[in-house]
């Protein structure tokens, strides 16, 4: 185990995770104002095009967020009120409270102990026929175990729709999370694997994805690009009450670059997760993330979890010791019952879902980002080293 001593943690800090932006973002996004053409334009056209052959998906819709993804998935697919939406515990409120926003009814699904997804044996326990969709979420990058999710999906004719913030790029055998035919949604907010500050990419079925872009974008037939390029026309119409949910071509600049600049990303992630599970593997006092075979995690976060009857320390004062020492750790996430509003709306207790809830007393977040520096990962591996040494039972 490294010896550190604290005066030499003390004296310097590693954010939790900060965005990795070069000058070609920067020129590219330069262009972009310099151009007469500022919002949904071919820039963003160009974006859909690059992320759908990356991910493999038949087609993309560019949006403003991954929340505004989810969104329009669920009035694409026509889900509403009467409807009910199994989904998961262990996610940002953002995956459940799109449910609320079309109408329909959230339902609940504890996870699985390894990897925190929605387990696949708990969705089959709360499929009723008022079920119309489920949204998994590929919880910190690593994907759900889509395939008995997808044949229960298809016996009772119900949608399924992907929370892919995390998962960008992740695969399983191969195959990468964005190309299983649902319709799925990325988030490029500031903090994900790859940014456009604030942005969004839903992928899919193109009749689909036709309709999403009817509603994304106020519910009007064409979007400004086609009305006002060459031989278009003024005219439009309404045919439905859609949102304003599109992405700007200044957004799409810096996208394009991030996802030319993705592999050198995703290599440097792996590179930090090695080592700090050689690290933390050497601890008995914390657990470490688990990557299932035959899939590939994007590693969006890396949590651990405390063996707390082996330590003499809560995870809230964890968190906070590693803050004294420079570092800066997170919890993700809350479970979604036990947030004010779920819980009152539904009555929930925090042992309704005895798995998610256990792991959210344990868990907290390390710094993890690409351009985290081999001194920064070491100096989280000696923070977190000291703070176990110093609280062992
Ligand atoms: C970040 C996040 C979202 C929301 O993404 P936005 O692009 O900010 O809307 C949705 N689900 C999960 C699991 C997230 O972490």
């Amino acid at each position: 185990m490294t010896t550190i001593d604290s005066t030499r943690l003390l004296s310097r800090s590693v954010p939790f995770s900060p965005p990795n932006i070069t000058e070609e973002e920067i020129a590219e996004v330069v262009d972009s104002l310099r151009s007469d053409w500022i919002t949904t334009g071919p820039k963003t056209r160009k974006f859909e095009q690059e992320f759908a052959a990356c991910v493999q998906a038949p087609a993309a819709l560019a949006m403003n967020s991954c929340t505004a993804g989810l969104h329009v998935a669920l009035a694409t697919l026509g889900v509403g009120r009467g409807d009910k939406v199994l989904t998961t515990p262990m996610t940002f409120a953002a995956s459940v409270n799109v449910i609320e926003h079309v109408g329909a009814t959230p339902v609940l699904c504890d996870v699985e102990p390894d990897t925190l997804n929605i387990d696949p044996g708990e969705i089959e326990k709360k499929l009723t026929p008022d079920v119309e969709a489920i949204v998994v979420v590929h919880y910190a990058g690593h994907p759900v175990d889509l395939d008995p999710i997808l044949e229960m999906a298809r016996a009772h004719d119900i949608a399924v729709v992907e929370d892919a913030a995390h998962a960008m790029p992740a695969a399983i055998n191969g195959k990468p999370i964005g190309s299983h035919g649902n319709l799925t949604a990325f988030s490029f907010y500031a903090t994900k694997n790859i940014t456009t500050c604030e942005g969004g990419m839903l992928t899919g079925d193109p009749a689909l994805l036709e309709r999403a872009r009817v509603l994304h974008l106020h519910g009007m037939s064409k979007d400004a690009a086609r009305r006002y390029e060459k031989g278009g026309n003024w005219r439009y119409d309404i045919l439905a009450p859609g949102f304003k949910y599109n992405m700007t071509d200044v957004a799409a600049a810096m996208g394009r670059v991030q996802l030319r600049r993705m592999d050198e990303f995703q290599q440097r992630r792996l590179e930090i997760v090695a080592r700090y599970d050689e690290a933390f593997s050497q601890l008995p006092e914390v657990e470490i993330p688990t990557v299932r075979d035959g899939v590939q995690s994007a590693h969006h976060l890396y949590v651990l979890r405390l063996e707390t009857e082996r330590l003499r320390i809560s995870r809230d004062d964890f968190v906070l010791a590693l803050a004294d020492l420079g570092v800066t750790a997170s919890v993700h996430f809350i479970p979604v019952h036990v947030h004010p509003f779920y819980r009152d709306t539904y009555g929930y207790q925090p042992e309704d879902f005895p798995v998610a809830w256990n792991a959210f007393m344990r868990m907290l977040s390390l710094p993890l980002y690409s351009r985290m520096q081999d001194a920064d990962v070491e100096h989280v591996v000696a923070a977190v080293e000291q703070v176990v040494r110093g609280h062992r039972r």
